[in-house]
C-alpha cells in the first residue's frame, strides 16, 4: 500500500479543515485568544474552543480532524490500513472513499451506523 499517497491525502483534507475552523475562530468576536493551530493530537485534545464557536463549527468536520488526526499516527506507528476491529487490511478502495477509516467495511456496518 501506498503510505505516503494516504499521508498526503489525510494531510491536505487535515489543512482544509483547520481553514474552517480557523475562519470560524476568526468570525468569533466574542473571542480575543490568538489562534495557534495544533501540532500534534495532544495538542488538538488541549484545544479549547468557547461554547459559541462550539455550536458553530460542523461537528462533523471536528469530529473527522480527530479521525484524520489518529490515522496520521497510525501511518507513523505502521498500524495504518488495519481494521482496528477484526485485524484484517482494509481494502484499499474504502481507503481512497475514506482515508482515515479505522474499520474496514464488514466492520464499519455493525459499528459505525450512528455516524
Ligand atoms: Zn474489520
Amino acid at each position: 500500500m501506498d503510505l505516503g499517497k494516504f499521508r498526503e491525502i489525510l494531510s491536505s483534507e487535515r489543512e482544509r479543515i483547520l481553514e474552517i475552523l480557523k475562519a470560524e475562530k476568526e468570525n468569533d468576536v466574542n473571542t480575543n485568544d490568538q489562534w495557534t493551530e495544533p501540532k500534534d493530537p495532544e495538542d488538538l485534545a488541549n484545544l479549547t474552543l468557547s461554547d459559541d464557536i462550539r455550536t458553530k463549527i460542523c461537528e462533523r468536520e471536528y469530529h473527522t480532524l480527530r479521525e484524520i488526526e489518529e490515522a496520521l499516527v497510525r501511518i507513523n506507528s505502521g498500524k495504518y490500513g488495519i481494521c482496528e476491529k477484526c485485524g484484517k487490511f482494509i481494502e484499499e478502495e474504502r481507503l481512497e472513499l475514506i482515508p482515515w477509516t479505522r474499520y474496514c467495511s464488514a466492520c464499519s456496518k455493525v459499528y459505525t451506523k450512528d455516524r
